[in-house]
C-alpha cells in the first residue's frame, strides 16, 4: 500500500483529500479528490478522467 503526496505545482503545497460533487452530462456524482488548500486547484485522477471519457465515447458510438 503506497501513499502518494501530491504537491500543487503552483503553490508547492501538499494537497488534501476531500469529497467533491461533480456534474457531468446532466448527472452528478461524488468522488474523493485531492485539492490544494491554498489555491483550490483540484487534481482529477487520470484514471477517473479516462473512465468518464470512455463512457462518453461509448454512449456516442451507440447512436
Ligand atoms: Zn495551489
Amino acid at each position: 500500500m503506497t501513499e502518494e503526496t501530491l504537491i500543487c505545482e503552483y503553490c508547492d503545497a501538499a494537497m488534501q483529500e476531500m469529497e467533491a460533487a461533480f456534474s457531468y452530462l446532466g448527472r452528478s456524482f461524488r468522488h474523493k479528490v485531492m485539492r490544494c488548500p491554498v489555491c483550490g486547484l483540484v487534481y482529477i485522477p487520470e484514471e477517473l478522467a479516462r473512465g468518464r471519457m470512455r463512457e462518453v465515447e461509448m454512449a456516442l458510438e451507440d447512436k
